[in-house]
């Protein structure tokens, strides 16, 4: 995964755009349009990064990933005591 889907990661998390709605569902405002919002879960998003990266990836048994979910590890790492 590359630095840059971390360091949008930590701040998606940092500005409070990550908000948890069950155990396992995240809401998470997009960063480029404050109108869109992404349903997340701890292996899939809606985005288009994540569908994309499928679309191209597709059966090389690789796992997607995208900021988003990425926020959720760091969300989740933050959130758990
Ligand atoms: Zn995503």
């Amino acid at each position: 995964m590359s630095a840059n889907t971390i360091k949008k990661a930590k701040k998606l998390v940092e500005s409070g755009c990550v908000v948890k709605i069950e155990d396992d569902l995240f809401q998470i405002k997009s960063s480029s349009d404050p109108e869109k919002s992404y349903f997340v879960t701890s292996d899939s998003c809606e985005c288009l990064g994540f569908k994309n990266f499928y679309k191209f990836h597709h059966g090389k048994g690789l796992k997607a990933n995208c900021s988003h979910l990425e926020a959720i590890r760091i969300f989740k790492d933050e959130n758990s005591d």
